[in-house]
């Protein structure tokens, strides 16, 4: 059975990778089924008066994947492409995250399909406070708790995190993560998926003796998470030969100052214009001979066209589901590139959220230097047991990882009963 309501190419890629872990693990069919459906799926319109005087709706979706083990949690993304079944897909990557950091949420993702750049500041404000108005009945500091997704950002949790308030009577920081700090919002949330991303790269580069020069380093998608890791690197002295947005890229043999690069992006200008770099499109940049790609833009960008030509040693997955269920075949196979798959590698967000959401809870608010370390201590017991789990069952990297995460899920279902 499959919900046609549900169906998508990224929702058949995350029920592809279910079935293949349930299958591996020769789990039976009713435990299968129980934790493959998403607990809400939610669909709402979303009315907005438009600069102009006129109302376009949008839609908005929320996907609740599963409440077993605590809130849901997961991002809102600002996207004209969302659907409910992209966002059901990303929901259930967000439990098997959650699940496999050692964090007590279940995954959620909401979207609403609009293009963020098309509207106006105060359009996106009364379209975010429509949309957080329609959630309240599903949302909750115990219930689900959003945070910034592709298009939105620290002002978009603000008005969210306002707009619940002002219902309840009272400030609940705790609603969202991800919000500006003097909102009770984390030291290093901003930063936060990056920072895991270059922690990751580096400690895989380490394991396979390739430490010994600046790594070069491409990197598709030069939003939150693809400058933050651009910058982290650097810092730790990798060579970023190639970064790149929608409109293309730029590359630079002798490495690109990702800081410099961000700065001319936030002066305006468009990333492909950067001076002293050769353009080079997306396909390009995704081929390029390197050390390290790190696609951290959107789903299904690595498929079965392009994958055969990848020139790189790791791929560090940063977006949620980069790569397709048929290019994830042949990397299986192949050996010489060492995958680090999107659940474990653009952990470190949802590992600061969940510290934000913990400072809130106890209006206790933790030092920058004590929110790295916590974090860089949770992503390496999870790398760590990924790695050992790994070596137990001689699974793919991903499978180990996706196998750890619904096994996890699987089991508190089991003791819990069919509540939840
Ligand atoms: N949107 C991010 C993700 O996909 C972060 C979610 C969160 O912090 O709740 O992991």
């Amino acid at each position: 059975m499959f919900p046609e309501f549900l169906e998508s190419p990224t929702y058949q890629l995350a029920r592809q990778q279910y079935e293949r872990i349930t299958g591996l693990l020769d789990l039976p069919q009713s435990e299968r089924e129980r934790t493959l459906w998403p607990r809400r799926a939610i669909v709402v319109s979303v009315p907005v008066r438009m600069d102009n005087g006129a109302t376009r709706i949008f839609p908005g979706y929320r996907v609740q994947h599963h409440l077993s083990v605590g809130p849901t949690k997961g991002g809102l993304r600002y996207h004209p492409d969302v659907t409910l079944g992209e966002v059901a897909a990303l929901a259930m990557w967000m439990s098997w995250k959650c699940a496999l950091c050692g964090l007590p949420y279940g995954g959620a993702k909401g979207g609403v399909a609009c293009d963020p750049t098309q509207l106006s500041r105060s359009e996106l404000e009364r379209l975010t406070r429509r949309y957080t108005q329609e959630m309240i009945p599903f949302i909750g500091p115990h219930v689900d708790v959003m945070a910034p997704d592709l298009g939105t950002d620290e002002q978009t949790m603000a008005w969210m995190m306002d707009t619940y308030s002002m219902h309840v009577g009272h400030p609940v920081p705790q609603i969202v993560t991800g919000k500006p700090v003097n909102l009770g919002g984390s030291a290093c949330r901003r930063e936060a998926t990056g920072l895991g991303v270059a922690y990751l790269v580096n400690r895989t580069a380490e394991s396979l003796g390739l430490s010994g020069r600046p790594l070069r380093i491409a990197i598709q998608g030069f939003g939150k998470v693809g400058a933050a890791a651009a910058v982290q690197l650097h810092r730790f002295g990798a060579k970023i030969i190639a970064v790149s947005d929608v409109h293309g890229g730029v590359f630079r043999q002798g490495g690109l100052d990702p800081a410099a690069v961000a700065d001319f992006v936030q002066r305006g200008h468009r990333l492909v214009d950067f001076p002293d770099a050769d353009r080079i499109t997306n396909d390009e940049l995704l081929t390029l001979d390197c050390d390290v790609l790190i696609p951290a833009a959107i789903e299904r960008q690595i498929t079965e066209h392009n994958v055969r030509r990848l020139r790189c040693r790791i791929l560090a997955e940063a977006a949620n589901g980069p790569t397709t269920a048929e290019a994830d075949a042949i990397l299986r196979e192949q050996t010489d590139i060492h995958v680090i798959p999107d659940i474990l590698c653009n952990a470190g967000g949802v590992i600061v959220s969940y510290f934000e959401w913990v400072q809130d809870l106890q209006s206790f608010f933790w030092s920058e230097a004590e929110v790295r370390d916590r974090l860089y201590r949770q992503l390496e017991a999870a790398h760590h047991q990924v790695q050992q789990y790994r070596k137990k069952t001689g699974f793919y990297i991903r499978d180990a990882a996706l196998a750890l995460g619904i096994t996890r899920i699987i089991e508190a279902k089991k003791l819990r009963g069919l509540f939840p």
